[in-house]
């Protein structure tokens, strides 16, 4: 379960950075060649946010895909797959993107606490 220690991850990072101010929304972006499945990360969301101030926060995701290149056909195409293998069949293709992994924003309830 992949997807759980990832998640685990993102909510860790943004409390360490947060404090207790209460979340209202977290936007990921996850590629489309980061092997990590949307979907799964966000059923752990809800289970890995319960009792943090994450908890009931809105989840955005953004998956975009990347560039390819095929260096024996020149052919250019979109990478929404780990594996990239070009139409002619060759396996020997530049990449560029689509395998981000990242915390894109977080969104605050502002607290009292900090106003002071
Ligand atoms: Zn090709």
């Amino acid at each position: 379960m992949h997807e759980l220690a990832i998640t685990q991850s993102v909510v860790d990072a943004v409390v360490e950075r947060t404090g207790p101010a209460r979340v209202t929304a977290v936007r990921l972006v996850i590629g489309r060649r980061s092997g990590v499945v949307p979907e799964s990360v966000r059923f752990c969301f809800d289970l890995v946010t319960a009792g943090t101030p994450l908890a009931g926060a809105a989840l955005m995701i953004d998956e975009p895909a990347g560039r390819a290149r095929c260096r024996r056909c020149a052919a250019e195409f979109v990478a929404d797959d780990v594996l990239v293998l070009c139409g002619c069949g060759c396996a020997d293709v530049a990449v560029d993107g689509g395998d981000d992994l990242r915390i894109a924003s977080v969104s605050l309830v502002p607290t009292a606490a900090e106003a002071s």
